[in-house]
C-alpha cells in the first residue's frame, strides 16, 4: 500500500481503490471490474456517500425476502469478494444461504481464486467451480451456474450484477435482490429489490438487520414485502441525485 495519510479527505475511497488494484493483481478482480468500480464511485458521490432512507428501506425488504426464502443464494463476483467478502459470508450465514461464485468475465482460474479467498475468510461449501447447470438465454460462459446454487434458488442476492443476467434470473421466476449504486442500470430496473447503496455499507447494514429480523414472524416479514415498492425506491434515489446535483450547481468558486 502507498502511504495515504488517514487525514486525507478521500482516504477511504483511495484505500478502497488500492485494495481493488491489489485484488486484481491477485487474480480476484478483473480489469473490467476496476472500471465498474469507477462507475460505482461516481454514483456514490451523487447519493452523498451514505445510506439514504431509500436504501435502508430496500435493505430491510431484502433481508425480509432472504429470511422468507426456501433456498436463498448469495452470488459473489470479484468486486463483491474484494469489497465485502467477509461481510457477505456473515450475511449468508445468518440467512442460511449458499454462496456461489458467479462471474461475468468467467475464467475457471479466477473462480478458484475467489473461492480460495472466501475460504481464507471463513467461507465454507462455496459453489462455483465445476458448474453443472445453465441459466437459459445466456451464452455459454455467462450462463454457467450450479444446480445446488443459483439454478435452484428461489431468492438470489446478486450484488453488482450485469443487466442481462439479472433479466435471465427474473425470467427463471426468481426473486432478484441487487446492490447497485446506479439506479438507472438495467439490473437496478430489473430487480425486485434494488439497494442503491455501496456494497461496503449495504452488506453490514443487512447483517445487523438480519440479527434483529430473524426473530420476526413470517407474517411480519411478508408485511414488509407487501408494503415495499421498488419503483418508489428507484424514484427516490433519482430524486436524491437530482437534489445533490442541483446543490452542486448552485455552488460558486
Ligand atoms: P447494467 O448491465 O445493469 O446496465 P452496467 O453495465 O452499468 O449495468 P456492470 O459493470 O455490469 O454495470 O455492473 C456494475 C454495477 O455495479 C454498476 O451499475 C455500478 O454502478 C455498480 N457498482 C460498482 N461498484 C459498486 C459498489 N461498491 N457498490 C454498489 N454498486 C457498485
Amino acid at each position: 500500500m502507498t502511504g495515504i495519510p488517514e487525514s486525507h479527505p478521500r482516504y477511504l475511497s483511495l484505500v478502497t481503490r488500492e485494495r481493488l488494484v491489489e485484488m486484481m493483481h491477485r487474480g480476484i478482480v478483473s480489469e473490467a471490474g476496476l472500471i465498474a468500480h469507477g462507475r460505482g464511485e461516481a454514483f456514490d458521490y451523487l447519493i452523498g456517500e451514505r445510506t439514504n432512507d431509500f436504501a435502508a428501506e430496500a435493505e430491510r425488504a431484502g433481508v425480509a425476502a432472504l429470511l422468507l426464502a426456501e433456498k436463498p443464494v448469495v452470488s459473489v463476483n470479484g468486486n463483491a469478494a474484494a469489497l465485502a467478502g467477509k461481510e457477505l459470508i456473515d450475511l449468508a450465514g445468518l440467512m442460511g444461504a449458499r454462496m456461489e461464485v458467479n462471474l461475468f468475465h468467467r475464467t475457471e482460474e479466477r473462480v478458484d481464486n475467489i473461492v480460495r479467498y472466501l475460504e481464507s475468510l471463513g467461507g465454507r461449501e462455496i459453489l462455483g467451480p465445476e458448474p453443472n447447470a445453465k441459466i437459459p438465454g445466456l451464452e455459454h460462459a455467462r450462463g454457467l451456474c450450479h444446480s445446488d446454487g443459483i439454478y435452484s434458488a428461489d431468492v438470489v442476492l446478486v450484488p453488482l450484477e450485469d443487466g442481462d443476467r439479472a433479466k435471465a434470473l427474473k425470467k427463471m421466476g426468481k426473486t432478484v435482490i441487487t446492490i447497485d449504486l446506479n439506479p438507472l442500470s438495467r439490473t437496478a430496473k430489473t430487480a425486485d429489490i434494488t439497494i442503491v447503496d455501496n456494497i461496503t455499507r449495504a452488506v453490514p447494514n443487512m447483517a445487523k438487520l438480519a440479527e434483529k429480523m430473524c426473530r420476526s414472524s413470517a407474517d411480519e416479514l411478508r408485511d414488509i414485502l407487501k408494503r415495499y415498492d421498488n419503483g418508489t425506491v428507484l424514484r427516490s434515489a433519482l430524486a436524491c441525485i437530482g437534489r445533490n446535483a442541483r446543490i452542486s450547481g448552485e455552488w460558486r468558486m
